[in-house]
């Protein structure tokens, strides 16, 4: 079994932020050579995701709205986590919704996704550097 491990570095301009990593998942899996497997992504921070939908621009600004309505950023005062110094209480939460992981199928040397399926790097605590994990076991 072949496996390869790459991890990907982004840091958003803004705190919250929606990045289409599609096609640099791509990359790592011709750099792999594996034709037949698993891909894993993962978010390495605990204030980040990545996930799979539609690149669609009015669905990412409905996520949006809909993250910020379940846990809005200010005021930062009413999150408990905030006690300790930090201000990225919602982050967290965020970041639970929308996953940490995602797992696709790799078949002919391609990833194997569904109708309109993208990979989305989701930041929502971002301005600074953050990694994001490859992983791509198979023959
Ligand atoms: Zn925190």
């Amino acid at each position: 079994m072949k496996s390869y491990r790459e991890e990907l570095w982004f840091q958003t301009p803004s705190r919250r932020d929606y990045v289409n990593i599609t096609r640099k998942v791509e990359e790592c899996l011709k750099k792999s050579g594996i034709r037949e497997g698993l891909c894993l992504v993962n978010a390495m921070h605990i204030t980040a995701s990545v996930y799979i939908n539609d690149a669609e621009s009015g669905l990412i600004h409905d996520y949006d709205q809909w993250l910020e309505k379940l846990a809005p950023h200010e005021p930062t005062s009413q999150y408990r986590h905030n006690r300790t110094g930090e201000d990225n209480g919602d982050a967290h939460l965020k970041r639970q919704i929308m996953g940490r992981e995602v797992v696709v199928a790799v078949t002919s040397g391609e990833l194997d996704f569904g109708p309109w399926e993208q990979i989305f790097y989701g930041e929502f605590d971002g301005r600074r550097q953050k990694r994001v994990l490859v992983k791509i076991i198979g023959e």
